[in-house]
């Protein structure tokens, strides 16, 4: 059994998702395919459903009307025959008119999280019904039922692998098993979502519970580059990443791979391989449990991250000191990424600001604080253990003209991270491919 995951714009068009439908019908492999919406409808649902927070059903109404007119082309396309079409412009109906439901109550973030998984759940029966059209043996398995996050809004890994078991079990016979990425039910029963991009969590998910033999991610570039190509010049695809390394990137803001996503993969200890649908045949990243022995693999930046510093040249030499600190974090559930200690403070980064107010509050009773917004972390990852000797130096070097406000080094063997401005995030990460890389 393999997990195939189609991202956003692999599922894009009606002539994107003809393609999919090629790449997985291609051999009689039993699969589990988790989709996404397709590209823009998430966005489109996150602005319906501000326009309901903001009391302007009309607003809503007309993103929903040109939505659904979207769709109805869509139909058109993709499908040949006059039955698969009506059967199709049926249900989008049906779909469209629940959303404009929506127009009619209050909306709070419950009626949120219901209208954002109306991507998926459209983007699956579309998928669905045109594999029927084709005679092909598909059944579509809903999420909902599937996939479930607990009272800390983690995955509940148990009753994700009791209930997709379950499902193939009580199902048997089908080659293709579709099923929606992101969308998921809480501890509360409630529909909920794994977050922006948790259609790769998902796969990852069902591939670590049923053991599969790879999970592949389909998305629309050749597996993961050595840094962001969105942002850095003359990048290149990385063929083979460590468990570690990638769940390194994917945290530190790799965009190929949701941040969390990794981690299931690695315990299960299933390999993970990033294809390009635009171009089936190139190689992608394999991540796997092998280790390159002496490579820098790639560099990635995470947004958005404030840093704390707490001076206090009383306290800090105190044991108890840091615990009181991080116990203030733990309070308001604000993970921390980095950390840096000297004799007189000490300083943490947080990617979540929304308790910011309340943990400096009590901060201030331990010492003098100071905060940095709009920062970045860059981390560089690959073998960075301390036999390979001189790549700190040399990324060191690369940063040689950048203000660099804390370096984290020796938290694990696979990164170090660099906390930088924002402002001056762009030209960091072309030095350090320039440096690390040769790409100049
Ligand atoms: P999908 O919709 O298939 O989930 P995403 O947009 O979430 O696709 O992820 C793919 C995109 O991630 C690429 O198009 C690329 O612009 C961006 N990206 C950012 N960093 C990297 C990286 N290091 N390697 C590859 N792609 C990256
Ligand atoms: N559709 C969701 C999003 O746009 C999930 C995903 O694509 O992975 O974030
Ligand atoms: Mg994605």
């Amino acid at each position: 059994m393999k997990v195939l995951k189609f991202g956003g714009t692999s599922v894009g068009t009606p002539q994107r998702m003809q393609e999919v439908a090629q790449l997985i019908t291609a051999n009689q492999e039993q699969k589990i395919v988790v989709l996404s919406a397709m590209s823009g409808t998430t966005n489109t649902l996150v602005e319906i459903s501000d326009y309901l927070y903001k009391k302007n059903p009309e607003g809503a109404n007309t993103i929903i009307n040109l939505l659904e007119q979207k769709y109805m082309k869509h139909v058109e396309e993709l499908y040949e025959s006059e039955q698969w079409k009506e059967r199709t412009r049926q249900f989008l109906h049906e779909e469209f008119d629940y959303l404009r439901s929506f127009t009619k109550v209050h909306v709070t973030s419950f009626e949120e999280k219901v209208i954002l998984a109306q991507g998926e759940i459209i983007s699956t029966n579309m998928m669905t019904n045109y594999l029927l059209e084709h005679g092909i043996k598909t059944l579509l398995l809903n999420a909902l039922d599937i996939v479930r996050t607990d009272k800390n809004a983690e995955p509940d890994f148990n009753y994700i692998k009791e209930r997709i078991s379950t499902a193939i079990k009580e199902n048997p016979g089908y080659g293709i098993y579709i099923t929606q990425g992101f969308i998921c039910r809480n501890a509360y029963g409630e529909i909920d979502n794994l977050l922006r991009g948790g259609s790769d969590y998902t796969a990852c998910l069902l591939g670590a519970a049923l053991q599969a033999e790879e999970i592949q991610i389909w998305t629309d570039i050749d597996g993961m580059h050595n840094n962001d190509p969105r942002i850095v010049d003359h990048t290149e695809p990385v063929r083979q990443l460590h468990f570690e390394e990638a769940a390194e990137l994917a945290y530190f803001g790799a965009k190929i791979l949701h941040p969390t996503c990794i981690q299931p993969a690695k315990f299960a200890g299933v390999p993970v391989r990033l294809l390009n649908t635009m171009d089936p045949t190139a190689p992608g990243t394999i991540i796997d449990n092998n280790f390159q022995d002496g490579k820098i693999k790639a560099v990635a930046a995470k947004d958005g991250i404030t840093c704390i510093q707490i001076q206090s040249s009383r306290m800090l030499l105190a044991y108890g000191f840091l615990r009181k600190v991080f116990e203030i974090f733990e309070l308001h559930k604000t993970s921390i990424d980095m950390v840096c200690t000297s004799e007189v403070g000490v300083s943490v980064t947080v990617d979540n600001a929304n308790h910011l107010e309340d943990i400096l509050d009590e901060l201030k009773k331990y010492g003098t604080v100071m905060v940095d917004s709009d920062m970045v972390i860059v981390c560089v990852v690959g073998d960075l253990g301390s036999d390979n000797i001189g790549f700190e130096t040399l990324a060191c070097e690369a940063l040689k003209q950048i203000p660099v406000r804390m370096i984290s080094y020796g938290g694990s063997n696979h990164n170090i991270s660099f906390l930088v401005k924002a402002e001056d995030k762009k030209r960091t990460l072309q030095a350090l491919s320039n440096t690390l890389f040769g790409t100049n």
